[in-house]
């Protein structure tokens, strides 16, 4: 059967799933959601290794695209050791409680699970769609997206790429990643100023109606690379069935049984796909949602307001450093009376960054969430504790999970925590947790770490260093426009 989509914000806008993607938001503002959840039985996809499984979940959900189209693509994503001997391995820490490692990708961090697949998806939904149009891409980073959006889309025809990052504002790792990235349609830009100016910057282009009209006139198609577009979250759900499936072939759990799952939230995806995961069968008691500092979201949690109005934290887990989790709308969507519902909030946000739910709706997603947080302290603690208990080494995205975890989890059922992050993207920070000092280069401070914990780092950071550097421009917040006209 076909599956459609809607907007969160109005029922009655409808596309399919290629259009859906290649649109990436709806007109009307909103987000695309299928307009239903589909349902599996677990027996049939127990048996499949990660890229058939991949291909099964996604046939569900992308039902224009062909299944010899997502057997191809899922292969090409996943296989051939590209994240790994298994993808999305679980690795036991104690009793009840593991981690989920989703960084033994191209670029070391989760989103390449999304952005290794999601630029296939976006050709195949041109050549569905008879769209021939150059597309360019602009995508404003603090580090980890850029990076694994600059992967995901070199070299492909028909799509220019370029990144933006904020001068001085990434790790010298996160820089160096860009700096060097290699492919022939690919562009890289320091900008001035902080990371809100980069996107500033981007996002006045992107809603420059002049701009717009002459990119149509060379038919050249812009958008962005973050998460809203359903294309990026939908990759994300098969992770977790390929999670608690490996628990059930090692014997911790038998099939059917309930497992929770503590996940390092910012926008809101990684977790939502496991909501759909839900959704769809897999038996979850329980999905925590670990915020950092900038813990809006477990204020939310624990009263049903949501309120953007707070002073921002940088902190060490830089990926979660958000105020405003776009994703969020579509559990609202999901779990509300009617879009009308959401769209009110939404409006609200908009107009006082503030919304407050109904006490019954915040009841609902409490059914299946819970909400924590873990502050600057308390993740360098369990980092440390972790590698001194546990002999386990955790990055600080991973460990505010974590901390959250042993925490919450009880004895109900078992704990899978999200692994987001080598904790060699983030050598420096891990470093100083373990008691070591740092060492004045990211570098220096990631052989400090690998002698210190004897694990070694992943190749690639490592190599990082020789790396011819193929991109230095500088430029300011107003110049992004320009560079977007010639793309
Ligand atoms: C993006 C990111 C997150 C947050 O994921 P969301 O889908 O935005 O909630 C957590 N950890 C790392 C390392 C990330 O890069």
């Amino acid at each position: 059967m076909a599956m459609n989509y809607f907007s969160t914000r109005d029922s009655a806008l409808r596309r399919t799933a290629s259009q859906a993607i290649l649109q990436g938001i709806a007109p009307d503002g909103g987000l695309f959601v299928p307009q239903e959840i589909p349902s599996v039985d677990l027996t049939e996809l127990i048996g499949l290794d990660y890229c058939a499984l991949a291909a099964k979940i996604l046939g569900l959900y992308l039902t224009d695209y062909s299944e010899e189209f997502l057997a191809a693509a899922t292969k090409k994503a996943y296989g051939g050791g590209r994240f790994g001997d298994l993808p999305a391995k679980v690795v036991r820490l104690e009793d009840g409680l593991f981690s989920m490692e989703l960084w033994h990708g191209p670029t070391c961090a989760f989103k390449d699970y999304a952005l290794q697949l999601m630029p296939l998806l976006l050709t195949e939904a041109k050549r569905i769609n008879g769209d021939d149009s150059k597309t360019a891409i602009l995508v404003a980073t603090s580090g980890d997206t850029g990076k694994a959006a600059l992967e995901g889309y070199r070299d492909l025809d028909g799509i220019e790429i370029a990144v933006f990052y904020p001068d001085h504002g990434t790790s010298e790792m996160q820089r160096l990643q860009m700096a060097t990235q290699e492919g022939s349609n690919v562009h890289v830009f320091a900008v001035r100023g902080n990371f809100d100016d980069a996107q500033t910057g981007v996002k006045k282009v992107f809603t420059d109606a002049a701009f717009a009209a002459a990119c149509a006139a060379q038919n050249k198609h812009l958008t962005s690379a973050n998460s809203i577009n359903w294309g990026r979250l939908v990759p994300q759900i098969v992770y977790y069935f390929a999670g608690y499936f490996q628990l059930v072939r090692s014997g911790a759990i038998k099939l059917g049984d309930s497992v929770q799952f503590c996940v390092p939230t910012g926008n809101f995806g990684d977790i939502l796909a496991g909501y759909y995961a839900k959704r769809m069968g897999l038996p979850v008691s329980r999905l925590l949602c670990a915020s950092n500092k900038n813990r809006v979201l477990a204020d939310f949690g624990a009263s049903g307001s949501y309120d953007a109005n707070r002073p921002f934290y940088k902190t060490a887990s830089p990926s979660m450093d958000i105020l405003v989790s776009s994703n969020l709308e579509r559990l609202l969507c999901h779990e509300s009376e009617s879009c009308a519902e959401t769209a009110g909030f939404m409006q609200s946000l908009a107009s006082d960054k503030k919304y407050t739910i109904p006490a019954a709706l915040l009841e609902r997603i409490h059914k299946t969430f819970g909400f924590g947080y873990t502050d600057e302290d308390a993740c360098f603690d369990e980092i440390r504790a972790t590698w001194e208990k546990d002999h386990y080494l955790a990055d600080p995205h991973t460990a505010v999970a974590l901390a959250l975890a042993r925490k919450e989890r009880g004895n109900a059922a078992p704990c899978v925590v999200l692994s987001t992050a080598s904790p060699y993207k983030f050598s420096g920070a891990v470093l100083a947790a373990l008691g070591g000092s740092k060492q004045g280069s990211d570098f220096a401070d990631l052989r400090a770490l690998e002698s210190c914990t004897g694990i070694p780092a992943p190749g690639v950071l490592r190599a990082l260093q020789d790396k011819p550097v193929r991109f230095n421009e500088i430029i300011a917040p107003d110049e992004i426009r320009s560079v977007a006209e010639r793309l």
